[in-house]
């Protein structure tokens, strides 16, 4: 296969709606600079969501060409550490500049491949776009320290230095935002990276390195492996990787947490999530049902950061018969369409498993007062939707609850006091995200205070922080010390270096004694 003909090739499929009488194209890896055909022997289809056609074919990379991507990493790292900052940087403003350019191709491409509407499409280039932007600062964002005279003419001070080659593995529900989180904060601080995108959705991730390519980022500095757990596995053991950042389930999760640290990688791992909002009696009525249908049905609840569970303090009913309504009046179609407020989920097992979960709750006695298993939409009846649907009368036992559903799905709860409804939070295991409705400061600042996870909304829904600080889910949501992006993600992709430098004129005497600060 020609090497450089891949490229137009594979994106001006990917743009174009397919049709069937076209073979679908197949996704190239990304390796020293050429976006090359796997040799490989099997490939998995890319599945529209919506129509259940072929967009494209992502192949299981060989092992030979695994280890191609690693020396391609390998290689340009000694060159890439020594480019100026400052050109590293520049190479980001311009990839920025690009993304913007390419935004609704990017998105429709998003749409195509992973269902989420257009304009949720665009929000998930955004808030990796924000990364992008924060990346272009990495000089003062990387700066080290200095204390002078620490010992009569000795000064010490640190810097911070590129670990060498780096690795991202990455989910289906974020096609660019996450990758976006990965490979601009490693390769701004200088280090070279291999990524693989989830095979459900690679097109966004190619599509990226293809901007970021033509943005500057020399040969070898970005490489792309496709592939599913013997790529990953693979990531886990190459010595010549030194750390792996992970964004998935917790399966995966601790899978590699344990895999890559026995290899003595560095490693943060973001994973699953039960995200509560507690509804507090006196909180802003309509400013509150609209939060929880956009962060518990927006992009059809596949967000690790949705707000998959309500606590109501007090009656929950004058409360859900409002939800309900308004839930009703969603539009559930193919993200394409304008009018669309849900989209499909990812695939058929995925609706299987979302429906078997919410007949678990009707089995477990919770009242099932919107069923969205049911529904069908007009020219995308082959499309894996689920519209919004509300369990109430849930409890901390049922497996609906325990379960994170990861689709259009709110599990609804009373608790008949506020520190019944913080206990309830506390006790689940995981610790992503939690927000609080109220008008109440004094209430607010307690949760705050009191709730165990690591991302707090105060009458905001979905809590996700801009890139000057950092993704901090905590609990069974992550494993790790070094959280995604903001000053934790440049000391991730960092090493510190300590440097202790004497320039005096006085002759001194031999001491074998420990040096000490005279
Ligand atoms: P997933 O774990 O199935 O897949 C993630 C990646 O891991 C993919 O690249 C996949 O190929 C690989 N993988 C999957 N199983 C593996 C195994 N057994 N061994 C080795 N590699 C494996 O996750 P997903 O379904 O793509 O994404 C949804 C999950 O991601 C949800 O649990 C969601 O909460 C979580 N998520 C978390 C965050 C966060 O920041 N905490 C953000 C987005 C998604």
């Amino acid at each position: 296969q020609g090497k450089n003909n891949l490229r137009p090739r594979f994106l001006r499929c990917l743009l174009s709606t397919m049709s069937s009488t076209h073979q679908p194209p197949r996704v190239p890896n990304l390796i020293g600079g050429s976006f090359v055909d796997s040799q490989a022997s099997s490939h998995i289809d890319v599945i529209n969501p919506a129509t259940q056609e072929v967009v494209s074919q992502v192949p299981l990379t060989t092992n030979e060409e695994f280890k191609a991507a690693v020396s391609a990493a390998k290689q340009a790292f000694p060159s890439w550490r020594n480019t100026p900052i400052t050109t590293r940087q520049r190479v980001m403003l311009k990839f920025q500049e690009l993304i913007r350019k390419n935004m609704d191709k990017l998105a429709l491409n998003i749409t195509t491949e992973q269902g989420k509407t257009l304009k949720d499409a665009h929000g998930d280039i955004f808030r990796g776009l924000e990364v992008v932007e924060h990346a272009c600062g990495m000089a003062t964002l990387q700066m080290g320290e200095y204390v002078p005279n620490v010992s009569n003419g000795v000064d010490t001070y640190s810097v911070r230095e590129p670990l060498g080659v780096c690795a991202g593995i990455c989910p289906f529900n974020f096609p660019a935002m996450i990758p976006l989180w990965m490979f601009p904060i490693a390769v701004t601080c200088g280090n070279t990276f291999v990524l693989k995108p989830s095979e459900k959705d690679p097109g966004a991730s190619v599509m990226l390195a293809e901007l970021a390519m033509e943005a500057g980022l020399p040969n070898g500095v970005l490489n792309i492996v496709h592939g599913t757990n013997d790529t990953v596995n693979a990531i886990c053991d190459d010595d010549n990787i030194r750390a792996v950042s992970f964004v998935g389930s917790n399966t995966a999760g601790m899978h590699i947490y344990a895999r890559a640290a026995a290899k003595g990688k560095r490693i943060q791992s973001n994973m699953g999530a039960k995200n509560h909002g507690v509804v507090l009696p006196d909180a802003n009525v309509d400013a509150t049902l609209n939060a929880l249908l956009a962060a518990g049905f927006g992009a059809a609840g596949q967000r690790c950061m949705a707000l998959s569970t309500v606590v109501f303090v007090g009656s929950s009913k004058p409360w859900e018969d409002k939800l309900v309504e308004r839930a009703k009046a969603l539009k559930v179609t193919c993200g394409t369409e304008p009018d669309a407020d849900l989209g499909p989920v990812i695939s058929k097992q995925a609706k299987e498993r979302i429906c078997r979960l919410i007949q678990s709750g009707v089995d477990d006695g919770a009242k099932l007062l919107l069923d969205g298993r049911n529904i069908v939409v007009p020219g995308y009846e082959k499309g894996n939707f689920i519209g919004p649907t509300i369990l109430s009368g849930v409890t901390a036992d049922m497996e609906c609850y325990k379960e994170e559903i990861f689709g259009p799905v709110l599990v609804c709860m009373e608790a008949s006091s506020f520190d019944e409804a913080i206990d309830i939070l506390n006790r689940n295991k995981y610790g992503n995200g939690a927000a609080i409705f109220t008008a109440s400061g004094a209430a607010a600042r307690k949760f705050q205070m009191e709730i165990e996870a690591g991302q707090i909304g105060i009458n905001v829904p979905i809590p996700v922080p801009l890139p000057f600080f950092s993704f901090t889910g905590n609990k069974a949501s992550f494993a790790g010390d070094l959280n995604f992006y903001g000053k934790a993600g440049v000391d991730f992709f960092t090493q510190i270096k300590t440097v202790t430098q004497q320039w005096k004129d006085i002759p001194t005497s031999v001491s074998l004694a420990m040096p000490t600060s005279q």
